[in-house]
C-alpha cells in the first residue's frame, strides 16, 4: 500500500525528544515550547505565538479571544474542515458561508460583500489544499467595513502570499501540526498575532484562564488546551527543515503534474495563482463529469491497486449537525456540491519516494482508460 501521508522525522527530532526525557522536561512548563513559539513566530512574521494542542482549539481560543459571541455573524468558505464553522457555532455565534473558487478551491470573494450585515463581526480565511486565498480582495472589504481578520493556516506553513507569510495575515491567525501538514508534532496547533493583548487572551484560555496573581482563583473560564514539551521537541525540529519540506512538495508537485497532464478526465491542481506558488500541501484532483464513477468510485479502484487517497472536505451546508440546529437548510453552493462529490487527493506526504508518484499516475490512469 502506499499510504496517502507518511510524515517526514529523520532530523533533530530523536535528539530533542531524548532531551526531554533525559531532563524530565515532557509537560507544558518545559523550555521547548517557547522556542517552538518564538521560532514559529519569527518565522512567520508575527510577534506572538501561542503553541496548543491542535489546530481545531486554536479556532476555538482565536474565536473566543477576539470576543465574537452571541448574535455576531462570521463570514467563511463552506468549502473547509468542520473545525472552522464548530469554532463559531459553540460561542453562540452564526457562520455565514461563501462559495469555493473552482480552480483552486479557496473561498470566492466576490461572493463576500452581499453577505454582511451589521452583525458582521469577521472573516474567516481558510488556505485550501496548497493556494492561498487572495488576501488582498479580503483585506479591502475588511478595511472598508471594519471587520476582523481570522486565518486559518493549517495547510500551508512557509507559503508566502504577494511575497509576505501566510498566517501573518488579520488580527489572528492559527496553525496546524496534525502529522499530514507540512510540520507536524503529531497533534498539536498554534495561534499567532501581534496584539499583545490578545496573547494574553489566548494564554489564558489555553491554561484554564489562571490568573498570576492568586492560582486556582478562576475569573473567566478555560481549557486546557497546552501543547507538551515532548510535542514541542518534534515541531522545533520540523520547523529547521521547513524550507526543504516546502521544496520536496513543490517538486512533487511538480512530478504529478508533468505525469497526469495528459490524462484526459482530470483536473490537477494550479501550479500557482495570482499570487503565490503552489506548495501542494496535498495533490488534489477532480473528476471531469464526462467520467462515470465519482470520487469514491475513484477511490475504491485506486484502494484496490493499492493507492492510498483522501476525499476532499464536505462542505458545510451540506452537514447533518449544521441542519439539526437549523443552520443552512436550502442553502446550496454548488461549485463546493461538485468537488466534493468529484475530487480526492492522491499519496502526497512528505515520506513519499518519487517512484511512488509513477505507480500512483500509473494507477490513476489505468482507472481513467
Ligand atoms: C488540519 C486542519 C485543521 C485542524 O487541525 P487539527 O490539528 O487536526 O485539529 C483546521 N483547519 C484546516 C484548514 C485544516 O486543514
Amino acid at each position: 500500500m502506499i499510504p496517502v501521508n507518511e510524515p517526514l522525522l529523520n532530523g533533530n527530532e530523536k535528539k530533542y525528544l531524548n532531551q526531554c526525557i533525559d531532563t524530565g522536561w515532557i509537560s507544558s512548563e518545559g523550555p521547548f515550547i517557547k522556542e517552538f513559539e518564538e521560532k514559529m513566530a519569527a518565522k512567520v512574521g508575527r510577534k506572538f505565538g501561542i503553541a496548543v494542542s491542535n489546530g481545531s482549539v486554536a479556532i476555538d481560543a482565536a474565536i473566543l479571544a477576539l470576543g465574537i459571541g452571541e448574535g455576531d455573524e462570521v463570514i467563511m468558505p463552506t468549502f473547509t474542515i468542520v473545525s472552522c464553522a464548530a469554532a463559531i457555532v459553540r460561542v453562540g455565534a452564526k457562520p455565514v458561508l461563501v462559495d469555493c473558487n473552482p480552480d483552486d478551491w479557496n473561498m470566492n470573494v466576490d461572493e463576500i460583500e452581499a453577505k454582511i450585515t451589521d452583525r458582521t463581526k469577521a472573516i474567516m480565511v481558510v488556505h485550501i489544499y496548497g493556494l492561498p486565498v487572495n488576501m488582498n480582495a479580503v483585506i479591502a472589504i475588511a478595511e472598508k467595513h471594519g471587520l476582523k481578520i481570522i486565518e486559518d493556516a493549517a495547510e500551508q506553513h512557509g507559503q508566502l502570499y504577494d511575497g509576505k507569510p501566510i498566517g501573518s495575515f488579520g488580527e489572528i491567525s492559527t496553525f496546524s501540526f496534525y502529522p499530514n501538514k507540512h510540520i507536524t508534532t503529531g497533534e498539536g496547533g498554534m495561534i499567532m498575532t501581534d496584539d499583545e493583548a490578545l496573547a494574553e487572551k489566548c494564554r489564558s484560555l489555553r491554561n484554564l484562564c489562571f490568573i498570576p496573581a492568586k492560582r486556582f482563583i478562576h475569573y473567566d473560564l478555560g481549557f486546557n488546551f497546552r501543547m507538551t514539551n515532548l510535542q514541542a521537541a518534534l515541531g522545533l525540529a520540523q520547523l529547521e527543515r521547513l524550507d526543504e519540506f516546502i521544496a520536496i512538495k513543490r517538486a512533487m508537485g511538480k512530478k504529478y503534474t508533468s505525469l497526469l497532464k495528459d490524462v484526459k478526465g482530470i483536473q490537477l491542481p494550479l501550479e500557482k495563482n495570482n499570487e503565490a506558488e503552489n506548495i501542494y500541501w496535498v495533490y488534489a484532483i477532480v473528476l471531469d463529469d464526462t467520467v462515470g464513477f465519482d470520487a469514491e468510485g475513484a477511490m475504491k479502484k485506486l484502494a484496490e491497486k493499492k493507492i492510498g487517497t483522501r476525499p476532499f472536505f464536505w462542505p458545510m451546508h451540506e452537514q447533518p449537525v449544521f441542519h439539526k440546529m437549523g443552520l443552512f437548510k436550502n442553502e446550496t453552493y454548488p461549485v463546493s456540491e461538485r468537488v466534493a462529490r468529484r475530487g480526492f487527493y492522491l499519496p502526497s506526504g512528505l515520506a513519499l519516494r518519487p517512484d511512488d508518484i509513477d505507480v500512483v499516475c500509473d494507477a490513476v490512469r489505468a482507472i481513467l482508460k
